[in-house]
């Protein structure tokens, strides 16, 4: 399949939207699109196999319908901790008042319930803490063994069946694959998932896990939701191929006050090493119920897009809110207008990352200083695994990159990717091929007009990955009676 551009979209931030009960539909799926999805992200902690092979094949009739690559991402649940039952319903843990939990079955009471998780008991020590629902209840360890451990409520709520349960600071001997993780990756591969997300990675060897199982089948994006992740961010983040900033279970097992900077940082060293970070959850959460945001929400979308984020995304907005559509709408009007700050071009460009002393890097850092002084329409890059334009996403040029690739593959991961407008083509045998290639895309894609420059770099000899080496710019022209645009150096 060839998949050509016939829709170019100027902002460069990209939306991520998690597809649900509330968007299943052919028209829903289609409408979440043309309000500005870029990637839908199949949520495999709810929903059967069913569901996400429907939706599936729904959005790969759209990607047909529209003439554009989407990436799809389909997240694994990952060792979500659970606590037991209660005997009698709900119970009001009250601060102050002792709690015990232990991994005899039988139904809780108020002063203990059951926690089926072995290896929680084994890594906790006297001061633990253990967080409930979402840290509306902690617990403190006074004492503990293989098999219970005696708390004091710290923060008393309400507490019923199968509440979540976080352990902080504790790096517990947990696969970041469960049996049902190995099952939906299964299913994610089948149907042809272009990323895989890796819910609550502790340690860099989780990462190596993954990729055994997945190989290249797909790119594989680590969910940086536990405060151990961020203890190896650095050799976690080298071993992704992407990540997301999971602020949903960040934020129940840091401090709130800690979720910002901790934010900023990821976005930083993800920018650094070209890899594509997403910036997740409770963006337009009152969307959820309301048809506008607040001015919080509007305003922490806008952090992310001024800090340079590859993509900021929707979970239960989209997947089972009242206006799917509309938050969408909403994300998309308040990066586009983010984005035509000036302040904001000026921003990311301070924070440009070192450069490696590669040819590659000098490259690419060229080819957007030359795109910017000559006022180019675009950065064209074309390549194989994908390295060439997520080396021209790094610089956050202000101008379009064009992500030319013959592999499919290669254009729907790099729809993820800051300012990329992915586009597949049939294999090009030469570089003057290639340019002629670009330009007549960039023409009849909008991007580009008649007597408009373009940047365009690539590596040669072709086919060889992660190897940038030449620059050229090219002139849109118009030549006989024809639209036959060719260029010119
Ligand atoms: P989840 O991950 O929605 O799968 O929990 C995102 C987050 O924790 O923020
Ligand atoms: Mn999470």
């Amino acid at each position: 399949m060839t998949v050509s551009q016939k829709i170019h979209r100027s902002r460069q931030t990209k939306i991520v939207a998690t597809l649900g009960p509330a968007t299943s539909s052919k028209e829903k799926i289609k409408a979440l699109f043309e309000a500005g999805v870029d990637m839908y992200r199949l949520n495999f902690s709810h929903g059967t196999a069913a569901d996400h092979r429907a939706r599936m094949q729904i959005i790969r009739e759209v990607e047909q319908e529209v003439g554009r690559p989407i990436a799809v991402l389909a997240d694994l649940q990952g060792p979500k901790l659970r606590l037991g039952t209660f005997a009698n319903g709900p119970v009001d843990l009250e601060t102050g008042q002792a709690f015990r939990l232990d991994l005899d079955p039988t139904p809780g009471t108020t002063t203990r319930a059951p926690l089926l998780h072995p290896e929680i008991f084994a890594a906790l020590t006297p001061d633990s803490d253990l967080l409930l629902d979402d840290g509306k209840v902690r617990l403190r360890v006074m004492r503990c063994g293989k098999d219970f451990a005696d708390t004091v409520v710290i923060a008393g709520h309400r507490l019923s069946d199968r509440k979540g349960v976080n352990v902080p600071n504790v790096v517990l001997p947990l696969s970041p694959l469960t049996k049902k993780d190995l099952a939906d990756l299964e299913v994610a591969l089948d149907i042809g998932a272009d990323w895989i997300a890796l819910s609550f990675v502790q340690r860099p060897e989780d990462i190596i896990e993954a990729r055994k199982l997945i190989g290249t089948r797909a790119a594989l994006l680590a969910k940086l939701e536990k405060p151990a992740a961020i203890q190896s961010l650095l050799p976690i983040m080298e071993l992704a191929d992407g990540v997301m900033v999971a602020r949903g279970d960040l934020g129940v097992e840091m401090p709130p006050e800690d979720v910002p900077r901790t934010q900023k940082l990821i976005v930083r060293e993800a920018r650094r090493m070209g890899k594509p970070v997403i910036v997740a959850t409770q963006m337009l959460e009152s969307m959820i119920t309301n048809a506008t945001p607040t001015r919080a929400e509007a305003s922490d979308v806008a952090t992310a897009v001024y800090d340079g984020a590859d993509a900021i995304m929707l979970s239960a907005e989209t997947a089972s809110g009242d206006y799917p559509i509309e938050a969408v709408q909403m994300m998309d009007r308040i990066a586009t207008h983010t984005q035509a700050d000036p302040t904001y071009h000026t921003g990311l460009a301070s924070q440009h990352p070192d450069l490696n002393s590669t040819t590659a890097d000098a490259i690419t850092a060229a080819a957007r200083q030359v795109a910017e002084t000559i006022k180019a329409s675009a950065i064209v890059t074309y390549t194989t695994s994908g390295s060439t334009t997520l080396r021209a996403a790094r610089e956050r040029p202000d101008v379009p990159i064009i992500g030319l690739t013959s592999s499919l593959e290669t254009a729907r991961r790099l729809v993820l990717s800051f300012g990329v407008h992915a586009v597949c083509t049939a294999d090009v045998a030469s570089f003057s091929e290639m340019v002629q290639k670009a330009v007549q895309i960039a023409y009849h894609d909008g991007i580009a007009q008649l007597g408009e420059r373009m940047v365009i770099t690539a590596g040669v000899p072709f086919g060889t990955p992660g190897n940038t080496n030449v620059l050229r710019i090219a002139r849109v022209e118009e030549n006989g009676d024809a639209r036959q645009i060719s260029m010119t150096a």
